[in-house]
């Protein structure tokens, strides 16, 4: 029905989150529409993004360096590691204010029936971090989802059988159970850190 090129944009388009087949075509449309200049700014964002952002060495949030800001910052408690499911998990306990500490950014959540073992997440590498740095307690915040609860349960685990003196807490319940965490609002999600429990 296109150009080749045209179905090639909306073949790309499609497979972004949120972007079905009509959508793909409206934001192709637009940017056929757009001077040279607007869309070339797009493609070399998108290009810029892929070859300057990388993962932090430390924790494996994202990172314009070899670590991250949030380990490059010497106020915040090495001691207090929060383990989250996605970079974007990071952006959301930030916003609330209530975390000092620091993070490790696993990649995911274990899922079999997807084919996401231990070994595709960085598991290994905070059990490496926790045996090799003074560690006082491990925060599990993956999504209150079947998935996040697989992976914060294999996750305590470990670190128990690892350390067993180490505190591993779990997110208070009272987020909305099935949705990950950027959709929760910031009060919730800071109140369900607060009042973190012992798993
Ligand atoms: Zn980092």
């Amino acid at each position: 029905m296109y150009a080749p090129p045209v179905q090639r944009l909306i073949t790309e388009l499609s497979k972004l989150p949120g972007v079905g087949g009509r959508t793909a075509q409206r934001l192709a449309f637009y940017l056929l529409r757009a001077s040279e200049e607007e869309a070339g700014a797009l493609a070399d964002a998108i290009r810029e993004v892929k070859e300057k952002i990388g993962l932090c060495s430390i924790c494996y949030n994202l990172a314009d360096g070899p670590t991250c800001r949030i380990c490059a910052d010497e106020r915040r408690d090495p001691e207090l590691i929060c383990v989250v499911e996605e970079p974007s998990d990071v952006i959301s306990i930030e916003r609330t204010h209530e975390f000092a500490g620091r993070y490790h950014v696993l990649g995911g959540a274990l899922s079999p029936i997807d084919g996401v073992d231990p070994d595709d997440l960085k598991i290994a590498e905070l059990y490496e971090r926790v045996a090799t740095h003074q560690v006082r307690e491990v925060v599990i915040a993956t999504n209150p989802t079947t998935t996040g609860e697989a992976t914060s349960l294999h996750i305590a685990d470990g670190l128990r059988r690892r350390r067993p003196e180490l505190a591993v807490t779990r997110l208070a319940s009272g987020l909305p159970v099935g949705a990950d965490l950027e959709y929760a609002d910031e009060l919730t999600l800071g109140r369900a850190l607060s009042g973190r429990r012992a798993v």
